[in-house]
């Protein structure tokens, strides 16, 4: 039994569909059982989001009427694979997100899947159906539509697999799988046969997106062991699977990069229990996300706190601190700057060998790149640099760890 997922690339024209039906009835007539998950088609669920937009411009529309809206993009590509196939000869049903019985909670657009019961899908599996299903959706225990937040086909894939206990689950993307870095900015970059799920994850939180981070974190906590893979051909993909003892003799899987970056800086801040907490409260209230925080030892009774953000939330930022920062008084000053990107070195070998961070600063050091915030966990070490050295930044670290 075979899940496969397809994204909106994929299935982004009539004839991108009907590639893919293809592709689904050839796995099935070898022998499988198949389930195919798809998106909308591309750009669909911006056109979407981008109209209730034009009709409600003054008040945000209700999480209700923007699922029953967002939900109809998925519902046009399973409908139309499902006759492609039926007209290549083939025998497949399309089921919503509420016919296949996945149960969500009640926060609409960002819904998370409660339960799955499979008992339909297995029904139409046994009696020889394909199952083409829905992506990105569900319905509440009250009946409502839900969607599982951007990108939320990879959840449905994957939450279905479990459920199935399929044998194998697919991901079809539009690349060959996850990359040591990205292609375009190192061209020695190589797919990557066998990544663990924290790598992937630390991989995604860094910038290599390939699939919706929830998903990963849902496979890692139901041991789903999936591929991804291109749709238009047939090169093996990733696969993305719980590490194992040999995965360790790799110190760095792969150098994933983020443009865009910002940075704030509060400077000469009392060394006083309340200050950092009274700043990321306001930030989080503000609903903005925040990378690195670095807070500098003091020695004089004053300390400098520096994070880093995306730059579109550069400006809400500092309108949201400027009151807090005032209040504080003189000598309390705020300093922001844009043109900031960080690179990550991600492994999971990295827990049991030394001398990462050293061998990837110094090959930065011998090209000249300056270091501004270092962070690290278990398996990334991290650092901000100026945006416009980032790539030269990364093909130096790429090569230095032979990747
Ligand atoms: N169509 C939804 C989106 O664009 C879900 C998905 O593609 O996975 O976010
Ligand atoms: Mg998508």
């Amino acid at each position: 039994m075979i899940v496969q997922k397809y994204g909106g690339t994929s299935v982004g024209s009539t004839e991108r569909i009907r590639a893919v039906a293809e592709r689904i009835l050839k796995t099935h007539r070898a022998g499988n059982q198949v389930v195919a998950v798809v998106s909308a088609m591309s750009g669909v669920t911006n056109r979407l989001v981008k109209m209730a937009g034009e009709v409600s411009p003054d008040h945000e529309p209700t999480g209700r009427e923007m699922d029953v809206l967002l939900a109809t993009g998925e519902q046009t590509t399973i409908a139309l694979a499902a006759m492609a196939i039926n007209q290549m000869g083939g025998s497949a049903i399309s089921l919503t997100g509420e016919q296949a019985g996945i149960v969500t909670d009640a926060e609409h657009t960002r819904a998370r899947i409660s339960n799955i019961d499979p008992s339909e899908v297995r029904r139409l599996l046994d009696d020889g159906h394909i199952v083409i299903l829905a992506g990105f959706q569900g319905k509440t225990r009250a009946g409502r539509i839900t969607t599982l937040g951007r990108g939320g086909s990879d959840l449905t894939a994957i939450a279905m697999a479990a459920a199935l206990k399929a044998d194998l689950c697919q991901i079809f993307t539009d690349v060959d799988g996850v990359y040591t870095c990205d292609p375009r900015v190192v061209p020695d970059a190589h797919k990557i046969d066998e990544i663990a799920y924290d790598e992937m994850l630390e991989m995604a939180s860094s910038g290599t997106k390939v699939m919706q981070s929830r998903s990963v974190e849902f496979a890692k906590k139901f041991g789903v062991r999936f591929e991804v893979r291109n749709s238009m051909n047939d090169n093996p993909g990733t696969i993305v699977t719980e590490e194992h003892p040999n995965m360790e003799a790799v110190v760095v899987r792969g150098v994933s990069i983020e443009r865009e970056q910002a940075k704030v800086t509060i400077d000469n801040v009392p060394d006083t229990p309340g200050i950092a907490a009274s700043i990321f409260q306001a930030i989080s209230d503000a609903g903005i996300i925040i990378d690195m925080i670095v807070q500098n030892m003091s020695k004089t009774g004053k300390t400098a706190i520096s994070f880093t953000l995306h730059r579109s939330d550069q400006k809400k930022a500092e309108d949201t601190l400027r009151p807090i920062v005032e209040k504080l008084g003189d000598p309390v000053f705020m300093e922001t700057t844009d043109g900031i990107g960080k690179l990550s070195v991600v492994g999971i070998g990295m827990r049991s060998h030394s001398g990462v961070a050293a061998h990837m600063f110094t090959a930065l050091a011998k090209d000249g790149i300056n270091i501004q915030m270092i962070s690290t966990s278990e398996i990334k070490t991290a650092v901000t640099i100026d945006e416009s050295q980032l790539e030269e930044a990364a093909k130096v670290v790429h090569s230095a760890f032979n990747l």
